[in-house]
């Protein structure tokens, strides 16, 4: 039984200037620290539409701190970033940058879905109202309107009979899907995935992984943290290796695992594959 996603279609309701013609994310020269730690140390790259890449390294390299500054959740300190066109967090007018406020962010991270390791649902409401709430809430959308989507989502994450389930009553794998489905609700352009498969039970990983794979199948721009070499092998459209705050080597997915460039990626690898 195949499931789908439509295509993230263009870009929902204009948070921007956002042109829908260049990269999806660009990065350039991105630097971060938290207080004297330099913790990306000038991060350059692109995720064109529709691309799938995957970031792996070792622990504290700085792969979700990056994720994070994407998402408006860390500023970076030098460098620029753009989303679909858009700086992140400033505008522009003239020579002079502006920071954005408030409501100006806040249209910027409606458009990216962040999924995270541990799955965050709201412990008081059932699987549909959790995937209901951010477009009734932050939209205001018709709740008609938004549980016919939900509900079609829920069924797209394979777990129709779970609509009135609160997440206690969840598994790890299935309260994961629910928090894809809840992101995908926003009608994201980009999804961020932080080791979404980190916390769970080896048997529940395959469902999620299948999840994400229909995701990219179908069109969707994605940036993976993962541990998953398979997944990053047979689904990414690219592979990054980070340590300590750079990207040490990158490439297509197949050429980066099975011929590193690097020697540290080849003693990561060593260690993981
Ligand atoms: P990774 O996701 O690759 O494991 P992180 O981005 O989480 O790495 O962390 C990179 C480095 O930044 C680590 O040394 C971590 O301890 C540090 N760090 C992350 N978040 C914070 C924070 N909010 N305050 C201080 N240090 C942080
Ligand atoms: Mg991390």
């Amino acid at each position: 039984d195949s499931v789908g996603f439509g295509s993230g279609s263009g870009s929902p309701s204009g948070s921007g200037s956002g042109s829908g013609s260049g990269p999806m994310v660009r990065a350039e020269g991105v630097h971060k620290f938290f207080g004297r730690l330099h913790v990306l140390r000038g991060i350059d790259l692109e995720v064109e539409p529709g691309e799938v890449m995957c970031v792996i390294g070792p622990s504290g390299s700085g792969k979700s701190t990056f994720l994070r500054c994407i998402n408006h959740l860390e500023k970076i300190d030098s460098g620029r970033l753009w989303v679909d066109g858009d700086l992140v967090g400033y505008r522009q007018r003239g020579e002079k940058l502006h920071e954005m406020r408030e409501r100006e962010v806040a249209a910027q991270r409606r458009d990216i879905g962040m999924v995270f390791q541990r799955f965050n649902l709201f412990p008081h409401m059932t699987a549909l109202e959790n995937i209901m709430e951010a477009p009734v809430q932050v939209r205001g959308e018709s709740k008609a309107a938004v549980r016919e989507r939900a509900m079609d989502l829920l069924d797209r994450v394979g777990l129709s009979e779970k609509v009135a389930s609160y997440p206690s009553q969840l598994s790890g794998g299935q309260q994961q899907r629910v928090a894809i489905a809840r992101a995908l609700a926003m009608e994201p352009k980009l999804m961020l995935f932080d080791e979404p498969t980190s916390a769970l039970d080896p048997e529940l990983v395959g469902d999620v992984l299948d999840v994400m794979r229909q995701l990219a199948v179908d069109g969707m721009t994605m940036v993976v943290v993962t541990h998953e070499m398979g997944f990053a092998r047979e689904v990414g459209d690219s592979l990054v290796f980070m340590d300590a705050g750079a990207i040490v080597e990158q490439g297509r997915p197949r050429d980066v695992l099975t011929d590193p460039q690097h020697q540290r990626t080849q003693d990561f690898l060593s260690k993981v594959l």
